[in-house]
């Protein structure tokens, strides 16, 4: 029937928006716009930073996708016209009836006096995007000294996957406290509160990271981060400055630059949205799902980011055939690991209720828990993993 729906960005989001539109009405042509051949998953790549996991087994292709009928081009999307409703590449035009995006998240270097683009991809990477940078922070935390410090500068809310910053500080004391025993990760953070904080910080205690490990400095305790210095390999704050060979700053974050470029985010900074279907409220005919949406009620995590996609692509379907959304409901849980055999967790199950995203159930790990316990969720970190990627890529 002529419909064709273009999804831009193959990621947690897009990739499986773009199937399960194609699950739902198999009519629907459906074009998957992507810039590379392959994608790594950001979850479970802290623990490829400290040697323990080949970066092989985060690496992704679009061969699954194929065969649902998807066409997949990869290419960059350079601008994207609501009016003419027209995706423009690098090598093309493509006309949509639907557009969904998902683009994950951008950087705002210039909000860190000193950091720029092109420092983060040498000398100070945040690795908040899985691949080149990942391997870059994996080799700096390789060859750092002992009892050289692993500074790493946490972002302001919100930014992509809350627990991760911390995760991958206790994965990197883990490693310290067998290979590096005089150094420590020194967290710098403009927050005086985290994700899953209470949890992480006991297993810090019971594994014996805080205090010689890993020391977190929130913002009341002078962790807001004034200035860097790449040449000399320091991070300044009001109270002092930290020197390393091996500076993870993670900067704050926006939408994706596409979204951004094309007018779909509002002063935030993020694409608001109507949460009942992910359409933008800026663009008709648009859906902004996944890191980039602001989601009111879901964390910007690939979970939340495949949940949004379900909910969208439902909608998208309903529309084409003429139908009113179907009612949602969305999904979340985020692993974190403190150790190879150490895992926790935070749950929620919410439903669309009084216009709003709504948490009905959910929950975090028991603050007191056996080895064993904290041994079995490590253990599903991994299966989540396995299956998560293959509803997204298979
Ligand atoms: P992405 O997955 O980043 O996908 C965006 C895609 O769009 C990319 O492939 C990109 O190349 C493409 N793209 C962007 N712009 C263009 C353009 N102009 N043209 C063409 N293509 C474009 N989440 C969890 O649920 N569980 C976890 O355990 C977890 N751990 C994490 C650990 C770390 C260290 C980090 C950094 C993140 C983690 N996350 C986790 C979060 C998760 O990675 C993100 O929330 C998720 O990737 C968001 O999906 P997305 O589709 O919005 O963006």
């Amino acid at each position: 029937h002529g419909n064709h729906v273009v999804v831009v960005g193959g990621g947690y989001g897009g990739a499986v928006a773009a199937k399960y539109i194609r699950m739902a009405d198999p009519t629907v042509k459906v074009t998957l716009i992507e810039q590379n051949e392959y994608y790594y998953s950001c979850p479970l790549s802290n623990p490829v930073i400290i040697g323990i996991r080949d970066m092989e087994v985060q690496k992704w292709g679009y061969d699954g996708l194929k065969k649902h009928g998807i066409d997949v081009v990869i290419d960059t999307v350079t601008g994207i016209d609501a009016g003419s409703k027209t995706v423009t590449t690098k090598g093309g035009k493509f006309k949509y009836t639907k557009l969904v995006l998902s683009p994950g998240v951008e950087f705002n270097y210039a909000a860190i006096p000193g950091l720029t683009k092109e420092i983060a991809h040498t000398s100070m990477p945040h690795a908040w995007k899985a691949g080149p940078q990942t391997l870059l922070l994996r080799d700096k935390l390789a060859a750092m000294k002992d009892g050289e410090p692993f500074v790493m500068v946490a972002p302001p809310n919100p930014f992509r996957c809350p627990p991760g910053p911390y995760e991958r500080a206790s994965l990197v004391a883990h490693y310290l406290k067998k290979h590096k025993p005089k150094s420590k990760v020194i967290i710098l953070d403009p927050k005086d509160k985290f994700s899953k904080m209470g949890l992480f910080r006991g297993g810090w205690k019971e594994l014996g990271y805080e205090p010689n490990y890993i020391e977190w400095i929130p913002a009341a305790e002078g962790g807001k981060v004034t200035k860097v210095d790449a040449a000399t390999g320091t991070v300044y704050t009001d109270m002092g400055e930290y020197k390393s060979s091996c500076i993870n700053i993670i900067p704050p974050m926006t939408a994706g630059s596409i979204a951004v470029a094309s007018g779909l985010t509002d002063k935030s900074g993020w694409c608001p949205v109507d949460l009942k279907t992910f359409e933008s409220t800026l663009a008709k005919d648009v859906y902004v799902i996944g890191d980039s949406s602001a989601a009111a009620g879901l964390p910007k995590s690939g979970y939340a980011a495949n949940s949004e996609a379900k909910v969208a692509a439902a909608a998208v379907v309903a529309a084409l055939q003429g139908k009113p959304a179907p009612m949602p409901s969305y999904v979340n849980t985020c692993y974190s690991l403190l150790a190879p055999d150490y895992g926790i967790s935070v749950a929620l199950v919410s439903v669309f209720e009084d216009g709003k995203i709504t948490k009905k159930s959910g929950g975090l790990s028991p603050s007191t828990a056996s080895k064993a316990h904290r041994k079995q969720e490590a253990f599903y970190a991994e299966s989540w993993y396995q299956s998560i990627m293959a509803d997204t890529f298979a």
